[in-house]
């Protein structure tokens, strides 16, 4: 028998793939009431397709992956966009030409997108602080410009530090966009699943080798029981902290119930500049749902604290790196116990990552 702990995409994929290929007996347990893990989502009374931990948008450009999921649902063909509002103008996240001309007066817009294009090729990505090494006073007056209004407010809410003191691997996530595309992704596979996504993981568990057992924490389990591990929750944990723990961000969400049928232009609006909110999501247009209420989240950026609130995004840093480095080279004397998952591997893993990485691990088995 093996236990898979956590029943997020990391653990579901290994999951079903262990019972499926491999015919393993598979037993998977979550803390939670719920499978699907923080992409766990449910219709509300209105009928309005909830994302209970914020917005989640597929999107890959592994045929591997996409091939693989497309086994347990359809997805539409939501493109997922960004609004952000600067100084009480909307503007497209990432910025890019066409926030050129939403937030300058024509002819000045005009002039930064020629100097741009003499300095840039067209439809590349320039991560932020790469982009402030400028010479052309415009395109400097620019770069502080989008380094202030979109990244520092944003970054120091979601992080609790500055942009300089953040992962280029995290800043890097949303670049200076030299082009008209307002997409947020451009990978070649996007959308939402058809039925969600608890409907999705449900689908991967539902063979006749795996057993789920909610509301169950590892520690009550006897681990010597299983022949194999994979564990998807935090790696400090299973080690019971000994090393200290691992920090996160963390967020809060606070529902509002509207009584008209759209709250605001997108799925999600960013507010770099002011609120002490980061972004308010309207889940209804992910499925095109129909209501005359509308149901949004305004999010709220925080530090995890145990017991208090959930793990969403590890810390990456040297300091961070190092403690992570001590637990995994515990893991390693650890024959058939296999970390995975945003938490498992401490590692900001998109969903598609998160797939991705279940898979490597099995096939590497
Ligand atoms: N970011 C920002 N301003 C924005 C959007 C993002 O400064 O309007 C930065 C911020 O540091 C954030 C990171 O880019 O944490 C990654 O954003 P993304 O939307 O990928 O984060 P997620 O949806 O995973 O929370």
């Amino acid at each position: 028998m093996i236990l898979v702990v956590g029943a997020g995409f990391s653990g579901a994929t290994i999951a079903n793939l262990l019972a499926d290929k491999a015919d393993e007996k598979v037993l998977i347990i979550d803390k939670n009431s719920h499978i699907g893990g923080s992409c766990y989502d449910y219709r509300d009374k209105n009928g309005i397709m909830i994302h209970a931990y914020g917005s989640h948008i597929f999107h890959t450009n592994s045929q591997k992956v996409w091939d693989y999921l497309k086994q347990f649902t359809d997805f539409n063909t939501y493109m997922h966009k960004v609004i952000g509002i600067i100084d009480g103008i909307e503007t497209h996240i990432p910025f890019n030409f066409n926030s050129l001309y939403d937030v300058f007066p024509q002819s000045y817009a005009e002039l930064l997108e020629h100097k741009l294009l003499d300095n840039f090729n067209i439809n590349t990505k320039v991560p932020i602080l790469q982009f402030q090494q400028q010479d052309d006073d415009d395109l400097k007056y620019l770069a502080n410009y989008v380094y202030d209004k979109i990244f520092y407010h944003y970054t120091t809410k979601q992080w609790g530090v500055s942009p300089v003191d953040v992962d280029d691997d995290v800043t890097g996530r949303i670049p200076v966009y030299l082009s008209k595309d307002n997409r947020y992704f451009q990978d070649r596979y996007q959308g939402i699943p058809l039925n969600g996504y608890t409907t999705v993981i449900k689908n991967m568990l539902n063979h006749k080798n795996i057993k789920v057992k909610l509301n169950t924490n590892f520690s009550t389990l006897d681990l010597k029981k299983f022949d194999k591990i994979f564990f998807t929750g935090s790696i400090d944990e299973f080690f019971g902290y000994k090393f200290g723990q691992l920090p996160y961000r963390s967020v809060k969400f606070k529902l509002e119930t509207h009584n008209k049928e759209f709250y605001q232009s997108n799925s999600v609006v960013n507010y770099p500049c002011n609120y002490d909110f980061t972004r308010i999501h309207e889940f209804k247009y992910y499925l095109d749902d129909k209501s005359d209420k509308t149901v949004i989240a305004k999010e709220y950026a925080e530090h995890f604290e145990l017991g208090k609130n959930e793990r969403y995004y590890p810390i990456p840093t040297d300091e961070t790196a190092e403690l992570y480095h001590k637990y995994l080279y515990e893991a390693e004397k650890l024959k058939k116990v296999y970390f995975l998952g945003r938490l498992g591997d401490y590692k900001y893993y998109n969903m598609d990552g998160a797939i991705a990485r279940a898979i490597e691990i099995f096939e590497s088995l």
